[in-house]
């Protein structure tokens, strides 16, 4: 048990620790690939904001920021409908395009969004999660840049809410029964 998991119901998944070192390699990795043009980062709400704010420290070009925000899911489960409740508010047309999500489950999102952001003509779209769950791996070659791959637990921290709570946590957790 983590020492945080004493006073909450959760067990440490991923340390902070390894979140920060992971989040500066793929920074590095994305200065490397995403050199010219301009770089627009769409943070996918709310989940991605956590990480979004790290990641964009990591990156050392210049690049700016937007969000987008859909729903997916209702009180923690998958309601299989995707709909968009919060569009960009900049053009993406001829423009590289960094999409950043919390975490890759179905899938589902993902293509939604690819598909929705495809029809603003970026130059570019890039994907970057912070989690990917590993019992979908088909979908995992939609995902550019990739945090870590998890178990299929219901993890929270880090951005990532159950019921809108413990997104301020630093580390990534999931229930002690679920671990
Ligand atoms: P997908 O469409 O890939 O099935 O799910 C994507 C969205 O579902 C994520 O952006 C996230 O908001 C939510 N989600 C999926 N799995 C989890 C999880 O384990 N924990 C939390 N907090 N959210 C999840």
């Amino acid at each position: 048990m983590g020492t945080r998991g004493r006073t909450e119901p959760f067990d440490i998944l991923i340390s902070e620790k390894a979140i920060q070192e992971r989040i500066v390699a793929l920074g590095a990795e994305i200065d490397r690939d995403l050199k010219d043009g301009d770089l627009v980062v769409v943070g996918v709400l709310k989940g991605s904001f956590v990480f979004m704010a790290d990641l964009i420290r990591a990156i050392k070009r210049p690049v700016s920021c937007d969000f987008i925000r859909v729903a997916s899911y209702d009180h923690d489960h998958s309601t299989g409908v995707v709909r968009l409740e919060f569009d960009l508010t900049q053009p993406i047309a001829d423009k590289s395009v960094l999409l950043i999500e919390d975490i890759v489950d179905t899938g589902r999102t993902l293509r939604f969004l690819l598909k929705y952001l495809q029809a603003k003509r970026p130059a570019r779209i890039r994907v970057a999660s912070l989690l990917y769950k590993e019992i979908n791996p088909e979908v995992r070659g939609f995902i550019d840049y990739c945090g870590f791959t998890v178990p299929d637990k219901y993890v929270v921290g880090y951005g990532l809410d159950s019921e809108g709570l413990y997104r301020s946590l630093p580390h990534i957790g999931c229930r002690a029964e679920e671990r």
